[in-house]
């Protein structure tokens, strides 16, 4: 049980994560009064909505639908969860995934593995449909996915091979804690689980995400010096950026940092690289040198291990509320049987589904950070308002404020235009004609 005390105690950790990820909120960006400027005075707001009608009203509709059935996506993927996971309690194949990991050895560690496989498979199975609908079928009809049914199901089994080695890393030793710690396990399953999350993030770049798409070295200079020089005035020890072949899965255009610690590096897609001009592409990589400067990783782990030892106690809570109502007639024998893992997916969804908008606002602020990092670094304003315009064929470029706040991980289009012409009008300098009258999308 979580005391008071305790709960006092996330409280206050939930609401100073709040107050740090708000402290740069970008909700609506505000539009300075023209400066005082010799020549006339710059309109951000006419600036703005010239990038937006770049989009020809057909493919914005597109866009939008896409997007907005996302927001729904949101809860059938929660429901189809919870209703998998009662499933497995309620006709007891959890109970017997257990008992038969139990006949196969008597050792604990080994049990908690093998049914670990068995319970990742058969949720696989049970979610298929949905995942088929969703990753495949629907990302065909809004023309978001290059590849065929074949590879489409190769990255999935490569996917699920993946979850079932690391699923096992973090349960094996989450179980062996909640045998020895009882109803006290979830600070440090928390605590293990932020490890994790650390782990995962530093071998991710050497060992999983080549795993799914081909990683090179960007060798054309004229992309990679101008790159190159960004990063050493920005302080990034780096002689290498990286190029990987998205286009193999879709045409999205992007980029990441990715890594931790030794690992971390700076990735651009062949989409960025085919599709965009040399402003949009440095643009792009002030905005990924951003988050390595700004130690977004360090402060994601931060604040996201907040969220999740406040989830493991929720979690810790609901457990003991279903076992003590249910748990004979599922069959699971307390806590500590690995059999319980249904029930604890049940609770840590509900809370996950609850706490979208926070973790959106961590993200959604970080990446605007990022956004004035790439413009201060790459004072490439137009072509940012390009980059932002190409996102818009995945993300709705103009939602209302209280959609943004609640289901955008990242700014919308007109947020991060906004900054851009914001910039801009502070660096007259900086205009680009040729991006400005760059058409971006064809009239299909
Ligand atoms: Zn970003």
């Amino acid at each position: 049980m979580v005391r008071s005390g305790q709960l006092v105690v996330l409280t206050i950790l939930l609401f100073s994560v709040l107050a740090f990820a708000q402290s740069s909120a970008p909700g609506t960006p505000t539009i300075p009064p023209a400066a005082n400027h010799t020549g006339p005075a710059f309109d951000v707001s006419a600036a703005v909505d010239a990038y937006l009608a770049k989009m020809p009203p057909a493919q914005r509709a597109r866009s939008d639908a896409y997007f907005e059935g996302g927001y729904w996506l949101i809860l059938w993927d929660f429901l189809s969860t919870v209703l998998v996971m009662w499933l497995l309690l309620r006709f007891r194949w959890s109970a017997r995934m257990r008992d038969l990991a139990e006949r196969l050895t008597r050792f604990s560690p080994l049990q908690t593995a093998l049914y670990w496989v068995q319970f990742i498979v058969v949720v696989s199975v049970l979610t298929f449909p949905l995942s088929v609908y969703e990753g495949y079928f629907r990302e065909h009809t809004y023309g978001l996915l290059n590849q065929t049914f074949g590879p489409w199901m190769r990255d999935q089994l490569v996917g699920l091979g993946v979850g079932v080695v690391l699923g096992a890393i973090l349960i094996v030793p989450l179980f062996g804690l909640v045998r020895r710690l009882g109803k006290n396990w979830w600070v440090w399953g928390a605590t293990l689980m932020i490890a994790f999350a650390a782990f995962v993030s530093l071998i991710a770049p050497v060992y999983i995400a080549p795993l799914f798409n081909k990683y090179t070295t960007l060798t054309d200079a004229g992309i990679k010096d101008p790159i190159l020089s960004m990063a050493r005035a920005n302080g990034i020890p780096a002689n290498d950026v990286y190029e990987f072949d998205a286009s193999r899965q879709s045409n999205r255009v992007s980029a990441n940092v990715s890594g931790f610690a030794g690992t971390l590096r700076i990735s651009l897609n062949d989409n960025l690289l085919k599709r965009c001009t040399l402003p949009e592409i440095e643009t792009t990589m002030g905005h990924e040198m951003g988050h390595y400067v700004l130690n977004h990783a360090y402060k994601g782990l931060v604040m996201f291990g907040v969220v999740i030892v406040i989830g493991f106690a929720f979690v810790n809570w609901g457990i003991n509320f279903g076992l003590a109502r249910w748990g004979e007639q599922w069959g699971v024998r307390g806590i500590t049987d690995v059999a319980v893992l249904p029930l604890a997916v049940i609770v840590f969804s509900v809370y996950i589904f609850l706490v979208t908008p926070v973790t959106n606002i961590i993200t959604r602020n970080m990446e605007y950070e990022a956004d004035l990092y790439g413009l201060n670094a790459a004072q490439q304003p137009d072509g940012e308002a390009n980059v932002d315009m190409l996102l818009g064929e995945y993300r709705k470029l103009d939602p209302g404020p209280i959609e943004e706040f609640v289901f955008y991980d990242h700014p919308s289009g007109r947020t991060r235009i906004t900054a851009a012409m914001r910039w801009k009008a502070e660096h007259p300098h900086s205009a680009n004609e040729e991006e400005m009258a760059r058409p971006l999308f064809e009239v299909k």
